[in-house]
């Protein structure tokens, strides 16, 4: 019989992130394709009562938590002391948790602690005959692999976007404390440093990606570049969208050519076999040639479309759903317009 730990760290205002409640809806799943299996909550953090009582109705045999303020904060050695705690209070043979920085850093440790195997960056997990296993992308999402193990108890870390959210009714969870030797604490947290809301260009719960290519700095058919311009139709788009935006390698890659480039724009923003593999249900690409190494990025991204004033670019040859063959700045301009 199978008992799953969803095992999660609650957000600083107590809340379960999204990619959390993704990784609870695929516990549910799972144990629902497992004849006598069984959920466990595990909740780490400062104060885990309210993210408990949100997911209430979910029918975990047991709510088990480890809080308080030695908790609060991202920390190996206290993640990890409270995840094995709570994985042995359970005798979890399943643990499923979101591959957000916490997990991906203390539970590999805490599978070895336990004696059991991790496996990071699955995108399903399922069962067939009561027997589960987990799907992973390899070689930068150019093959999936589908795996099993017999080895328990079994750490697996589920990206976020993979499964809709849990959405069931909040109640109130009796959560049972457990127990944690403290362990030496050799680091704190100082604080945090982010940029300001409007220079945070990286959204991933946004629903649409818009990536701008090395051509809205290359000269254009008037035999002027025009960066300030691109910078403004971009920015602006993103504005009144709030959709996400990925870059082309060659485009992060000017500035360090010291050519005119947008400000805005970091190798974060990278798309692709050396950038990200982002999540949304939608793409388009602007001014950018849809090169392998780039579009490998986009394995993820629902619908695809791309503007792009050759007609034979790359994006062309089967990568998008919808070329555009049009001047980016023409089609921005408007688009902005429209959106008012
Ligand atoms: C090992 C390796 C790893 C790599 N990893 C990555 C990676 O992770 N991510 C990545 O992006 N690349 C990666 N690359 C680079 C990749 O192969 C391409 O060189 C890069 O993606 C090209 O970027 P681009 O399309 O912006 O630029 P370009 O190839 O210069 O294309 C610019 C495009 O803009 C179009 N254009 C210009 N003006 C306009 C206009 N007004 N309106 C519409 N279209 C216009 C042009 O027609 C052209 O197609 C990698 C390469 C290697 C070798």
């Amino acid at each position: 019989m199978e008992t799953i730990l969803f095992l999660a760290f609650p957000e600083a205002d107590g809340s379960l992130s999204k990619a959390a409640l993704e990784t609870l809806a695929a516990a549910q799943q799972l144990s629902a394709s497992i004849a006598g299996s069984k959920i466990v909550v595990g909740l780490i953090g400062a104060d885990i009562q309210s993210a408990a009582n949100a997911i209430a109705a979910c029918g975990a045999a047991r709510f088990l938590g480890v809080s308080g303020a030695e908790f609060a904060q991202s920390r190996y050695a206290t993640d990890a002391a409270a995840a094995e705690a709570i994985a042995k209070s359970a005798a979890a043979t399943i643990i499923l948790a979101p591959a957000g920085s916490r997990a991906n850093r203390a539970l590999p440790g805490v599978a070895q602690r336990l004696g059991g195997r991790v496996d990071t960056h699955a995108t399903a997990i399922a069962a067939a005959e009561g027997k589960p296993s987990i799907s992973r992308w390899y070689y930068r999402q150019r093959m999936e692999g589908t795996l099993s193990r017999t080895t328990r108890p079994w750490v697996v870390l589920l990206e976020s976007g993979c499964t809709p959210a849990y959405s069931g009714a909040a109640g109130t969870a009796t959560v049972e404390g457990v127990l944690v030797a403290l362990p030496t604490i050799r680091t704190e947290v100082a604080g945090f440093r982010s940029p300001p809301a409007d220079q945070q260009t990286i959204r991933p719960d946004a629903k649409l990606l818009f990536v701008a290519g090395a051509g809205w700095t290359k000269k254009q058919p008037d035999g002027q570049a025009h960066a300030a311009e691109a910078e403004q139709l971009i920015l602006g788009f993103l504005g009144k969208t709030q959709a996400s935006l990925g870059s082309t390698k060659s485009l992060v890659d000017l500035s360090g050519e010291g050519q005119a480039v947008l400000q805005f724009m970091t190798h974060l923003n990278q798309v692709g076999q050396t950038g990200s593999t982002p999540r949304h249900a939608k793409g388009l690409a602007t001014c950018c040639h849809g090169e392998e190494p780039h579009t490998v990025g986009w394995r993820f991204i629902g619908e695809r479309r791309a503007i792009n004033l050759n007609a034979a670019c790359s994006w062309a040859q089967g990568k998008a759903d919808v070329l555009y063959v049009a001047d980016a700045f023409e089609v921005m301009r408007k688009v902005n317009a429209l959106l008012g």
